[in-house]
């Protein structure tokens, strides 16, 4: 085992780029190399177990090891393994898929146009209204409202609409025209001896003065996941969502969910806008789609859209936009495996079943002293470790003790990811009650240990 994983270590060492991570700091550590899973468990090639705490990221929703899966992979790479939807071309999986979507998703959302990753479908939602504001005769309402911590990938334009230094820093980013607004995470960004209601007031008023700066007629789009993912795990106020919907409706700027992480059932609704009470123009779905067995994301958007955006293609003779994995009929197979999977075990319904007791397991670290705020929603948690609990002062630098934790927390036996200096949790939608006792126990037993390692 261990003369794998060294020979692998040192490959990987020789040959790769890994994303999200410090090559040099790599290059001292060497990799914690991945060889199977089962379930809400992952071995690495020395032998060590681990509940996989983010589900990979934050994606495996059916566990690994789903043999079903497999099966429909199987089957459909031995009927026709590859064919593509471009030039009036189509294959069942994906149209079947399409319908499926159509129905699960809010009333609105009708039509479907498939990406490989979260990061393409957000740069196809780009596209998509730039395309139909030419077709309008509004070329001038171009740009995107956006949030700070905001994530929605990383490519030109989907890395420009995240709001996370690291993602612009140094790649010349952002690159398209957007503007981002307050993180609406309370505990940090709510002014002091203001109440979580005002904090909403503060957020829209500032929406709308944003709108009345730039010029509603050069908006085309708000875009933002219901609750927030990679930036933090950070639940909305009351009253947000709603409030922002409003706004957008008032001033003809539509609305984007980006539900890579909170869709299919990840806070509670089986999408994060039915948990926080708002109705998207657009959404962006992917990760829990096919439980990341294959790669596939999808962009639904509304009727209105759709005519706007087909009757340009036939003005010009086509929609010079796909890619050539667009509804790729194997991902599109497993994507509906994976859905009938949920539907049978109302796994869209585990974080209402579920979440509240991995939520309450993790407000008993309240009062740790390194714990400055446990939030979430259903089956998505965050700890953000602090330096001062009373001043929530963070730790300088961000990251080095979030980055501690997570290894104590790999050597108690659980992966999550540390985010900064925040503990993101995001159970495979399978787990069951005693499995939320594990995830809670092994998270204090890192947290105890970061505390005498920082002691
Ligand atoms: N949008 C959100 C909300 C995400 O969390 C992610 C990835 O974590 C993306 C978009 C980008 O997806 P991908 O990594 O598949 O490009």
């Amino acid at each position: 085992m261990t003369q794998l994983s060294n020979s692998l270590a040192a490959a990987d060492l020789a040959t790769s780029l890994h994303p999200y991570t410090d090559a040099r700091a790599l290059e001292e550590t060497g990799p914690i190399i991945i060889a199977r899973g089962e379930g809400i468990h992952v071995w690495d090639t020395a032998g060590n177990k681990y509940i996989e705490g983010l589900a990979g990221l934050w994606s495996v929703a059916v566990g690994f090891g789903e043999t079903r899966l497999a099966d429909a992979a199987h089957k459909q790479m031995s009927q026709l393994p590859y064919y593509h939807i471009f030039a009036a071309k189509a294959h069942e999986p994906s149209i079947r898929l399409a319908e499926k979507l159509v129905e699960i998703t809010p009333e609105p959302l009708t039509r479907v146009f498939y990406t490989n990753s979260g990061s393409e479908a957000n740069d196809t939602v780009v596209k998509l209204v730039w395309y139909m504001n030419n077709a309008l005769g509004r070329p001038e309402k171009k740009k995107f409202l956006a949030r700070n911590k905001g994530y929605h990938g990383i490519t030109i334009a989907s890395g420009s609409l995240t709001g996370l230094p690291n993602n612009h820093r140094d790649f010349d980013l952002p690159a398209i025209p957007v503007v981002h607004l307050t993180c609406p995470h309370f505990y940090r960004f709510g002014q002091e001896g203001e109440t979580e209601a005002e904090f909403t007031a503060r957020l829209l008023a500032e929406l709308e003065a944003v709108i009345e700066r730039e010029g509603a007629e050069t908006i085309a789009a708000f875009i933002g996941e219901p609750l927030m993912g990679a930036g933090g795990v950070m639940v909305p106020p009351e009253g947000y969502w709603p409030g922002v919907e409003a706004i957008c409706r008032k001033h003809d700027i539509l609305l984007v969910s980006d539900e890579v992480i909170n869709g299919f059932g990840r806070t509670g609704g089986r999408f994060g806008c039915e948990t926080y009470g708002f109705t998207p123009d657009i959404m962006t779905v992917s990760k829990q789609i096919t439980s990341s067995y294959m790669p596939l994301a999808a962009v639904l958007f509304t009727e209105e859209i759709y005519d706007a955006i087909a009757d340009n293609s036939h003005k010009i003779g086509t929609f010079g936009h796909g890619y050539t994995a667009s509804g790729h009929p194997v991902a599109t197979a497993v994507a509906l495996e994976n859905l009938a999977i949920l539907e049978e075990r109302d796994l869209m319904g585990a974080a209402n079943r579920l979440g509240p007791r991995l939520q309450e397991g993790l407000r008993q670290y309240a009062d740790h002293p390194l714990v400055g705020e446990v939030r979430g929603a259903g089956l998505i948690a965050g700890i953000e470790l602090v330096a001062d609990k009373a001043t929530r002062a963070p730790f300088a630098p961000i990251g080095r003790v979030g980055a501690q934790a997570a290894i104590f927390g790999h050597a108690e036996g659980l992966i999550f990811r540390a985010i900064g200096d925040t503990l993101a949790l995001c159970p495979p939608l399978i787990v069951t009650e005693a499995d939320i006792d594990q995830i809670v126990e092994k998270m204090g037993r890192a947290l105890d240990r970061t505390a005498e390692w920082l002691a």
